[in-house]
Order: C-alpha cells, then sequence, then structure tokens
C-alpha cells in the first residue's frame, strides 16, 4: 500500500476518535494535514451537529499542502477512471478502487470548485490551482473547515486513544 494511502487511511481511520460530549457526539481528528483537515469538513458537512475538533502537533495546519508541488500543490490527476487511476500506484492499487469508486479525480475537481477554488490541467495530466499557488489550497480548506464549523486547535498532539465504548456511561 502505497505511504501516501497508508497516512490518509490511519488518519481517516484509526486517528478518529469517537467520544461522548454532553448528550452529543464529538469527532476528534488527529493531524491536521490535507486528510485530517478534509476528513474534518467531510465530517461537518455530514453530520452539522456533531462537533468535530481538529488536533495538529505542530503549530501550523497543512505545512506539507504549502510546500506541495513546489509550492504550486498537484491537487490531483486528469484521470478520472477509477481503475485506470488505482493502476498508476505500484503497489496496492489494488485497495484503491473502491475508495476511488467513491470519490475520484472527478469528485476532487467538483469539490474544489464547489468552494471557489478552479484546477488548470497541464500537459502530462497534473492539475493545479489556476493560481498556482498552493496557499489557494490551503485557504480553500481552511475556509471551508470554518464554514462548516470544525474548530481547530494547533500547538496540541494526541498521545493516546481510548475505547470509548469502555468509558461509563
Ligand atoms: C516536498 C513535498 C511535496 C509534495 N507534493 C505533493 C503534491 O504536489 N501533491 C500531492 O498530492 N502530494 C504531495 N506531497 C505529498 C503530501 O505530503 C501529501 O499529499 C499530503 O500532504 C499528505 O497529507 P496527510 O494529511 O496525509 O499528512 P501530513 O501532511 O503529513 O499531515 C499529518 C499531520 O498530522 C500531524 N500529526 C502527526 N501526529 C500527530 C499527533 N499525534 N497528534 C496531532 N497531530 C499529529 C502532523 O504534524 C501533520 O501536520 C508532497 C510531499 C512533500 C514532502
Amino acid at each position: 500500500m502505497p505511504e501516501q494511502w497508508r497516512n490518509r487511511q490511519r488518519l481517516f481511520g484509526t486517528c478518529l476518535l469517537r467520544s461522548r460530549l454532553m448528550s452529543s457526539q464529538h469527532v476528534v481528528v488527529a493531524g491536521g494535514g490535507a486528510a485530517g483537515l478534509f476528513a474534518a469538513i467531510a465530517c461537518a458537512e455530514a453530520a452539522p451537529e456533531t462537533a468535530i475538533t481538529v488536533l495538529e502537533k505542530g503549530p501550523q495546519f497543512l505545512s506539507k499542502v504549502r510546500i506541495s508541488g513546489g509550492g504550486r500543490c498537484n491537487v490531483t490527476h486528469a484521470c478520472f477512471d477509477a481503475r485506470e487511476f488505482a493502476a498508476h500506484y505500484p503497489r496496492g492499487g489494488q485497495a484503491l478502487i473502491g475508495p476511488l469508486e467513491r470519490f475520484q479525480a472527478s469528485d476532487t475537481v467538483a469539490w474544489f470548485e464547489s468552494h471557489g477554488v478552479r484546477l488548470k490541467t497541464e500537459s502530462d495530466g497534473r492539475m493545479f490551482p489556476v493560481t498556482d499557488s498552493s496557499q489557494t489550497i490551503v485557504d480553500c480548506l481552511l475556509r471551508a473547515a470554518e464554514a462548516a464549523g470544525v474548530k481547530l486547535t494547533q500547538n496540541c498532539g494526541l498521545e493516546s486513544v481510548t475505547n470509548s465504548n469502555a468509558l461509563p456511561r
């Protein structure tokens, strides 16, 4: 499985904590990178009544996105067939087919457009924001998180995880 996907799976899956906050649910996402922010926004948009917090151990959210693609952020690739897209991953491509059939490059393009960011395609298929600046992507994700009511807390690393089923009710 590619490292990038393993990271996303870790952040989307294992590090998603569900705890009880009074009578409502509280979702805590560990890590304020691209995966954590996007997961938190998706969660908040799907369940507006749920409190969502992203904990980032560093001083800044989306620090890798800022430097990605040489400062331009290669957001996705113009390949709109899930199987063909997955085939470009030398290891773990098979595991990507299911997730990509649910959310693939065209969904990424549509998501950013619906949040005010237009992408362009270069001759080799790589897709970047038309501004050629990763800051556009950083601003978009931070704005979307804020609009969805996601609470962002930096300088706060997750140190341990407790199974909420084991907590007294
Ligand atoms: C130089 C460079 C250029 C790249 N260019 C591109 C590109 O153009 N396009 C592309 O798709 N990908 C690119 N990548 C890959 C890029 O890193 C990933 O696409 C993306 O940043 C991964 O996001 P992530 O959220 O999975 O991980 P990360 O960005 O690594 O985010 C994880 C976050 O979790 C935080 N964290 C870790 N442990 C804890 C904890 N216990 N508690 C709280 N927070 C924690 C970390 O501080 C970090 O902020 C590039 C990578 C590099 C290094």
